[in-house]
């Protein structure tokens, strides 16, 4: 069984803060990560090579530095990795990143692509249904469990209210909540092996097959017209008064501002 998960490398947003002064966000020395729910799409692909077998392809579109989450995927134990990347395919918005993805993947043999449910930089979430799309096959999204039997997935997907299990025939696009399990740590033979043993393949534009109308930024239906950080927000009151009456000074503010 041939799995694809494609990882995207993103800034730890946990970690970026806001500049008191300027207001503006402040990236430097912000460290790039495996995108969380991108890690446990890779878990659980790993699971299921654990238990039934499988040929781990890790993917990822981006610049030269993206190397690093791919090394990482490798000494967690993904078999093989491809880096996407080239000038061509900068800039573009999540129609063009899944136009140059499906494409790539089109190179490959799967039973099984994972993405992650959303991106925490690009937040959009709108990646891996499209790359379903492009390629013609049944995506089942929000996953926080994945099975296998025969030729089908089982998948535990979560609602707002309920969970539905849903069965589907493969191949199949599954987008992975990080929800859905702990990833493992990479074994030090792991990291050794990523970086001296393995290589990450690089795949430019003349390795795949694409319409160059739907790739990079001139392929990109949608583009970022202003970007800026919200206002901070004013301090807050601190009010001294018995139990009682400060239970009813918050439900007076509450109903001031029309929450309750
Ligand atoms: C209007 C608009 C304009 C944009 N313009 C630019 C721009 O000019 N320059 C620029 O750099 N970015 C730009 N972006 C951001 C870029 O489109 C996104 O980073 C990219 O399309 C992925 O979308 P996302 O981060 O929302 O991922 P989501 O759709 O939230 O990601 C879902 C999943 O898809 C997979 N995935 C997503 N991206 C990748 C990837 N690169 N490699 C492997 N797997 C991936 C991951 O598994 C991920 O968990 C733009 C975005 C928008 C909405």
């Amino acid at each position: 069984m041939n799995i694809v998960v494609c990882i995207k490398q993103v800034p730890n947003t946990n970690e970026v803060k806001l500049d008191p002064v300027t207001g503006t966000l402040i990236r430097e020395g912000v460290p790039s990560i495996i995108n969380p729910d991108d890690k446990a799409g890779l878990e659980a692909a790993l699971r299921l090579k654990d238990s039934i077998g499988a040929h781990v392809t890790v993917l990822s579109m981006g610049p030269a530095q993206a190397d690093a989450a791919l090394r990482e995927a490798l000494a967690m134990g993904a078999d093989e990795a491809i880096l996407v990347s080239d000038r061509a395919f900068g800039g573009a918005d999540t129609w063009a990143t899944s136009t140059t993805i499906a494409a790539a993947i089109k190179n490959l043999d799967y039973d099984l692509i994972i993405t992650g449910r959303q991106a925490i930089d690009g937040d959009t979430a709108q990646v891996g249904p499209q790359i379903s799309e492009h390629l013609g096959i049944p995506n089942i999204s929000y996953a926080e469990d994945i099975q296998v039997e025969g030729d089908s997935v089982i998948v535990k997907r979560q609602y707002e209210d309920r969970y539905h299990t849903v069965k589907a025939k493969m191949p199949c696009l599954i987008t992975a909540l990080s929800e859905m399990n702990k990833p493992r740590y990479m074994t030090p033979g792991g990291i050794f092996d990523a970086y001296r043993e393995k290589e990450v393949k690089v795949w430019g534009l003349k390795d795949i097959t694409v319409d160059q109308a739907n790739i990079g930024l001139k392929g990109s239906p949608t583009r970022v017209f202003q970007t800026f950080t919200k206002s901070l927000k004013a301090a807050g009151t601190v009010v001294q008064l018995d139990p009682e009456e400060s239970a009813n000074y918050m439900i007076e503010k509450l109903k001031e501002k029309f929450i309750i």
